[in-house]
C-alpha cells in the first residue's frame, strides 16, 4: 500500500456499515444501534488507507461480536450499541474512537489482547491476529498509538491516534 490523503470520517463510516451488514447477513436477528460522531472540520490525513481500513474493520468486527455475545445473555432491556467518534487528539494528530456496550474485557485478558494468536473466541470465529496486526499498522506503519479502556460487563472503547502528516506534526 501507498500513503495517500485519507478521509478518516468517510473510511470509518464505510467500514462501520460494512461490518454491520456483514454480520446481519449471517444473523438476521442481530440488530444494533450505530452512532457516528464525526468531526467534520478534520482534513484528510496521510495514511495507507487500505491498512487503516483493516484496523477499523477489525475494531468494528470485535465490537459487534462483543455486543452480539452480550445480547445472547438475554438481559432484559439490553440494546446493543456501537459508536464511532473522530476528533483531534495530540497536536497534529487525529483520533478514531470505537465504543461498544458489549461484554467488556476481563482484567486477566487485558494484557494479552495485542499478542498474535491470542483469542477468547471459539475455533473458526477468531484467529487472534486482528489486534496484533492493528497494533503494528498503527504504531510501526503510521507512528500512532492504539489504546483501550474497558469495564467487564459494561463497555469497551478502543482509540487510535494518528499523525495527520508525518512531516508536519
Ligand atoms: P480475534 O477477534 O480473532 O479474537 P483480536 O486480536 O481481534 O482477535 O482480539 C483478541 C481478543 O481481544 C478477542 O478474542 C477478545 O477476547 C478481546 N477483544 C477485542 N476487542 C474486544 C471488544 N470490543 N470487546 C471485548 N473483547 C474484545
Ligand atoms: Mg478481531
Amino acid at each position: 500500500g501507498e500513503r495517500q490523503p485519507t478521509n478518516l470520517n468517510q473510511l470509518a463510516d464505510e467500514y462501520l456499515r460494512l461490518a454491520y451488514h456483514g454480520l446481519r447477513a449471517k444473523d438476521k436477528s442481530f440488530n444494533a444501534t450505530l452512532t457516528t460522531n464525526f468531526d467534520d472540520t478534520l482534513g484528510p490525513i496521510e495514511a495507507i488507507s487500505q491498512d487503516i481500513g483493516r484496523v477499523l474493520l477489525n475494531l468494528f468486527t470485535n465490537a459487534f461480536y462483543a455486543v452480539q455475545q452480550r445480547q445472547k445473555l438475554g438481559q432484559p432491556g439490553y440494546q446493543p450499541e456501537v459508536s464511532v467518534t473522530t476528533s483531534r487528539c495530540a497536536q497534529g494528530h487525529v483520533a478514531v474512537r470505537v465504543r461498544d456496550n458489549g461484554m467488556g474485557i476481563p482484567r486477566t485478558v487485558r494484557e494479552k489482547i495485542f499478542q498474535p494468536f491470542f483469542t477468547t473466541k471459539p475455533p473458526g470465529e477468531g484467529t487472534g491476529l486482528g489486534l496484533s496486526l492493528s497494533y503494528d499498522i498503527v504504531t510501526k506503519g503510521h507512528n500512532g498509538t492504539i489504546t483501550f479502556d474497558s469495564t467487564e460487563g459494561e463497555f469497551t472503547e478502543f482509540t487510535i491516534c494518528l499523525p495527520a502528516n508525518e512531516e508536519k506534526n
